[in-house]
């Protein structure tokens, strides 16, 4: 938990508008922090939001604690799954991996996002709901849940971490196609049983089996020669196709207010909205092509600058819209993976085309709305190997802030952004504070990935503040 230094704090309340979770209120004049809501997410920290530096980390000792930290601090990495984020590569590198296979389906529930938390108490009632419906729980080498597992085949969680919050986790698995209706039943059953939200995606196998138009692919081409990817491949799994999620096709009765969410960490909108923001990531996977990452990381920088990316970054170090890009360079190491923003179709397709000329062995995952990125895809000639649908989100929904702010809070995957400050912004922009441009950058600076979209943030707050656009 983060501790107050009493002595230096003057109550001016501004470290309130960023916790991530509403873990800070004012006692008089004096920051008090919740011990049973602080993630430790470190948001206040990281971003220096008390000048008098009165915010301070407290010891993390009790292994809930470390969990709650690692998993709620996206700038930490798994050790056991060699992840930084949440600490799971999921589907992003299903292409080498080969984890969800013709056939299968892979699930994927993010607990407490986006931006409410989560009780692991909670997320244990969830497990044990999917895992007697037949979803097979990835351990915990793959996915850091099964690390808090007492038994994986049941979803019983270890009594002494039940009562820690976190910021999200994913319960992760997969189940066949046959059963995957089951699996949706039990959440169904089990999401008026929890006080948080939860966000379905899935995974569906590649080759085409009878299933719902909502469920289905809607394409599946074989990898172009140039895809080859480099590195030892399990036996059976494609070479080197980029893999693509995206969700458009999530029925309309599952959006809160028939909004369009696409899968990147739920960023929330209408189709107008987000019909100019695609986000992209590299994922190198662990044992089959996570060596000599650090020059392919740059020419994955190169490929974005060549196209006009307006926003990348380096989740070790930060993004550009905190660092120079010459700064981040510099950091990049072998454990880094580059994300990115692009803010047209047209960007995406020649982004696809160099990167699929630099030919680098390295799972690509690029976001957006369904149909304009498959028609990137193809005029980029790029053959998509996973599709990664969003169900939408289920639970406790009336714990969201409202669409607009969500629109904006969405756009950083790890809820770095709190709707609060999101509030203030449009307040500043309202009395004239700032303008409309500088308040995005000035929320995006929260995001430590790089997708951040500001372009469009700029566009939403200037509506949301009746500044027009
Ligand atoms: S920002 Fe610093 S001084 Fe202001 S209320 Fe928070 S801890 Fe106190
Ligand atoms: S921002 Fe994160 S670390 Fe800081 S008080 Fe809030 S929950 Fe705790």
């Amino acid at each position: 938990m983060i501790l107050v230094h009493a002595e230096k704090c003057n109550g001016c309340g501004i470290c309130v508008d960023y916790c991530t979770v509403g873990a800070i209120r004012l006692d008089g004049r004096l920051a008090v922090i919740d011990p049973e809501r602080c993630t430790d997410c470190y948001v206040c920290l990281r971003n220096v939001v008390c000048r008098l530096k009165a915010l301070d980390k407290g010891p993390l000792e009790a292994f809930a604690d470390i969990f709650g930290h690692v998993l709620s601090d996206p700038t930490e990495t798994t050790a056991e799954t060699g992840v930084p984020g949440r600490g799971t590569e999921e589907a992003k590198t299903n292409d080498v991996t080969g984890r969800v296979r013709p056939g299968e389906v892979g699930v994927a529930i993010d607990m407490g996002r986006p931006g409410v938390g989560v009780f692991l108490r909670d997320v244990e009632k969830v497990a044990k709901a999917v895992c007697a419906a037949g979803l097979v729980l990835e351990p915990g080498d793959v996915s850091p849940l099964g690390k808090v597992l007492k038994d994986l085949r049941t979803g019983e969680m270890l009594p002494e971490v039940r009562h820690k919050y976190l910021l999200s986790i994913i319960i992760e698995g997969k189940t066949t196609l046959d059963r995957f209706p089951e699996v949706i039943k039990a959440l169904r059953a089990i999401e008026g049983r929890i006080d948080t939200v939860l966000l379905r995606r899935h995974h569906p196998p590649r080759r085409r089996r009878r299933a719902s138009p909502a469920h289905r692919p809607a394409l599946r081409i074989r990898a172009p020669a140039a895809d080859k990817g480099q590195g030892q491949r399990r036996p059976g799994t494609p070479a080197g196709r980029l893999t693509r999620r995206r969700a458009d096709r999530t029925p309309p009765s599952l959006h809160r207010k028939e909004q369009a969410m696409t899968h990147t960490l739920h960023r929330h909108g209408d189709r107008e909205s987000l019909k100019d923001d695609f986000v992209w990531l590299m994922y190198q996977s662990k044992g089959i092509n996570d060596k000599d990452i650090a020059p392919k990381a740059r020419a994955f920088v190169d490929a974005a600058e060549a196209v006009g990316c307006s926003n990348w970054g380096d989740v070790k170090s930060g993004s550009i819209l905190k660092l120079s890009p010459q700064e981040i360079k510099e950091r990049i190491g072998d454990r880094s993976r580059i994300r990115g923003v692009l803010n047209s179709r047209e960007q995406v397709t020649r982004f696809l085309k160099l990167v699929k000329q630099q030919d680098l062995g390295i799972s690509v995952v690029v976001s957006g709305l369904l149909d304009e990125v498959l028609e990137a895809c193809r005029e980029a000639d790029v053959k998509p190997h996973t599709i990664n649908y969003s169900l939408g989100v289920w639970g406790r929904r009336d714990l969201l802030p409202d669409d607009d702010t969500l629109a904006i809070t969405t756009m950083c995957g790890h809820h770095m952004i709190s709707a609060r400050f999101v509030r203030r912004s449009v307040e500043d922009i309202r009395k004239g504070k700032i303008s409309p441009e500088r308040a995005a950058r000035r929320i995006g600076e929260l995001c430590p990935c790089g997708i951040f979209n500001h372009v469009r943030a700029t566009r939403l707050l200037a509506r949301m503040a009746g500044k027009g656009a």
